[in-house]
């Protein structure tokens, strides 16, 4: 034991894991050997222990380098948080707070008061209330309407989320009975009307964020659906995920509606992610009229629902960005969406630069998946030519930090538009590192040498 934890290639490990989980992996390394009964060498012990400290430090919950040009990435932690976000959280979270307590009358307060005032300033809505995400907003407002009650929704529009959430499933779940109009592609107006009831509690739109219909569709505009609703007394309710609060044109992204609009247009309930195009922390925002929102402040369902002092911290440190306008150098996914393709590629060539193999390229970066997934950002890439991307893309992986890229065409290809300048020193290091271990890791065996050496 001792001696193993002498080695290098293990004791690296210590500042990373510690020395306690060294010690358990050795134990379990030993064990499992014992079990086994083979003769192993020493070498291909600590080759194996290390191994496994890779994966265990691999596994850890730590930073990436987003090189993959998807500005909303669920799998990579959806979007990284302003620097004045940060420290809200800091803030509210290392000591006590007024998170429930009205400091002027010294009587208990309430924790979404914090984000209503400028949550409605944001969109214009009468009223607003923040859950956990988005998922959560939608199940709030059925839960909150539609027990017992029919819900209209186009069939094209259900839609499952990600990760198993399927609006269909979560109406049932509600207990509501789903009335399904149209077909897969195409619905009318004649459709909503026509399946109107007096059981009618909601017509139900939902943003198909993650997919696209193409050809020979039609789909019903907001305001019929709206002037229908007005008609019959029946509220329309929206689920917009993505939730822009700004108009995306100037950054080329095609025009997508933002919560403003949607809350004009009459939808008298709007639901959106605070950590897709808002840019803050996870969350699920709800706004929409007054008295549909006093509704759902009073369903006991909300209790479990509710979201932490950190998150309202953050939210509220982000909106304030929208208040002064200065949202597209504090927000970091606007930074990225703002930056320039001359300063992409002045940045691109200082990596091509320094590593083999690489040039500048031009890419397609993307607004990303859960937001709109189609959306395509004109960008730029440090490409690397390698004989398997696979492999150097695992190294990069594998790297101090760990670099996540994107294959293209048998490129492995390092987007700049979703890595921040800030780290592309540190990011230059990592895959000149990587390069010499991808390398290692195809060379042949010693016995091979003589064949020439994979170039990069
Ligand atoms: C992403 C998305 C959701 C889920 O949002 P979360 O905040 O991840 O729960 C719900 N509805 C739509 C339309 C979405 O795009």
């Amino acid at each position: 034991m001792h001696r193993l934890l002498a080695e290098p290639t293990i004791s690296r490990y210590e500042g990373l894991l510690g020395r306690e989980t060294i010690k358990a992996t050795i134990g379990r390394v030993l064990d499992q050997l014992r079990a086994s009964r083979g003769a192993q060498s020493y070498e291909a012990i600590v080759n194996s222990l290390s191994a496994d400290l890779e994966a265990v430090h691999l596994a850890q919950l730590q930073p990436v380098v987003n090189a993959t040009g998807i500005v909303v990435h669920t799998n990579l932690g959806r979007v990284p948080l302003a620097t004045e976000a940060q420290a809200a959280v800091a803030k509210i979270s290392s000591g006590y707070s007024n998170l429930e307590f009205d400091l002027e009358r010294g009587e208990r307060g309430s924790r979404y008061a914090h984000v209503t005032g400028i949550l409605k300033e944001a969109t214009g809505a009468q009223d607003a209330l923040v859950v956990n995400n988005c998922a959560a907003a939608v199940l709030l407002v059925l839960d909150t309407f539609a027990k017992g009650r029919e819900v209209i929704v186009a069939r094209g529009e259900l839609v499952e989320i990600g990760g198993g959430f399927r609006i269909p499933d979560v109406l049932e779940r509600s207990g509501a009975t789903l009335i399904e109009v149209g077909t897969t592609n195409r619905v009318y107006r004649e459709d909503f009307e026509a399946a109107l009831s007096p059981r009618t509690v909601l017509l139900l739109r939902t943003h198909p964020s993650n997919y696209r219909m193409e050809g020979f569709t039609h789909v019903v505009s907001v305001r019929d659906v709206v002037e229908l609703g007005v008609r019959a007394g029946v509220t329309v309710a929206e689920d917009l995920g993505s939730g822009a609060l700004v108009d995306l044109s100037e950054f080329g992204v095609p025009q997508e509606r933002t919560v403003r609009e949607a809350v004009a247009d009459g939808v008298g309930l709007v639901t959106f992610s605070g950590d897709k195009l808002l840019g803050g922390p996870q969350a699920g925002i709800i706004v929409g009229r007054a008295n549909l929102i006093a509704r759902i402040r009073g369903n006991p369902l909300l209790r479990a629902l509710r979201v932490d002092k950190a998150t309202l911290a953050a939210l509220r440190a982000t909106l304030q960005f929208y208040r002064e306008g200065s949202f597209r150098e504090r927000i970091p996914i606007y930074r990225m969406l703002s930056a320039s393709i001359e300063e992409l590629r002045r940045r691109a060539a200082a990596y091509a630069d320094t590593i083999d193999g690489a040039s500048v390229v031009e890419s397609d970066a993307y607004i990303g998946g859960g937001a709109l997934p189609q959306a395509r950002l004109p960008s730029i890439a440090v490409a690397v030519s390698t004989e398997q991307p696979d492999l150097f893309a695992a190294a990069l992986r594998r790297a101090e930090p760990p670099i996540v890229s994107r294959i293209e065409r048998g490129r492995v290809l390092l987007d700049l538009r979703t890595i921040p300048a800030s780290v592309d020193r540190d990011v230059v290091a990592a895959v000149v590192a990587s390069t010499t271990s991808y390398s290692r890791s195809i060379s042949p065996p010693a016995s091979h040498q003589s064949r020439k050496p994979p170039t990069l």
